[in-house]
């Protein structure tokens, strides 16, 4: 009997570590599909389009939100990032787990569209070593820095609406935390009552 897959949401602050931790999750467990987002931010140095995201106009963008072609979509320190629908849909149905990593106006639309997903809050260790972390990171200007900070601390008060938070301080149990969660969700007696049912009514091994 096949199974739906389990859509996980990864949301946090900029410079949280949530992209750091995808990649090392997905590493780890090569079975888990990443949702590339589509996004009207201009791609920073090293990122493929495709592969990071989908980088495309307002125009286009637009377009896509009158067709219905996304799952969520916000406007996000000033630029627009939405998850493609069909995609997500499609991994879903084929039983693969997917992750969106969103922030936190997509995660509440997931919320009403899809209340059987799994909503993962990351958090810095402090505001100072978030703010380290973007600067480190080099990829913004100093007014986008400034938005990202400013807006973190509205967003870190979204952490009571998720079912996890995970803090990043150390790298490998942030990702250790992150697998334990997923093997814990997947365990779940709800997500498995037809498997559940059929096992024991007729003896099928699991
Ligand atoms: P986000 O995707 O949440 O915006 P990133 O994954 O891009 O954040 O991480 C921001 C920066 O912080 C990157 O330079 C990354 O290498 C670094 N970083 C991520 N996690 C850690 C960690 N646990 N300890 C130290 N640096 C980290
Ligand atoms: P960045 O510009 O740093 O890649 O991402 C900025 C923010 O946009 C992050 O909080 C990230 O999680 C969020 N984001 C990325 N893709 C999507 C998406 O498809 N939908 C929504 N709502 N937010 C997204």
């Amino acid at each position: 009997m096949s199974k739906r897959g389990l859509l996980i949401v990864l949301s946090g602050p900029s410079g949280a570590g949530k992209g750091t931790l995808c990649n090392l999750l997905l590493q780890r467990r090569p079975e888990l599909v990443l949702s590339v987002s589509v996004t009207t931010r201009p791609p920073r140095p090293g990122e493929v389009h495709g592969v990071n995201y989908y980088f495309t106009d307002v125009e286009n963008f637009e377009r896509m939100i009158e067709k219905g072609e996304f799952l969520e979509w916000a406007k996000v320190y000033n630029n627009y990032y939405g998850t493609p629908k069909k995609f997500v849909e499609e991994q879903l149905q084929q039983g693969k787990d997917i992750i969106l990593e969103i922030d936190i106006q997509g995660a509440r639309q997931v919320k009403e569209n899809c209340p059987d997903a799994v909503f993962i809050f990351i958090l810095p260790p402090d505001i100072e070593e978030l703010k380290n972390r973007i600067k480190k990171r080099g990829s913004e200007t100093k007014e986008s820095f400034d938005l990202r900070i400013k807006s973190a601390e509205e967003e870190l008060k979204a952490v009571s609406d998720y079912d996890y938070a995970v803090v990043n301080d150390d790298l490998e149990e942030a990702v250790k935390k992150l697998e334990s969660i997923i093997i814990a969700e997947k365990c779940k007696v709800i997500r498995n009552k037809d498997l559940l049912h059929c096992a024991c009514k007729e003896g099928i091994k699991l």
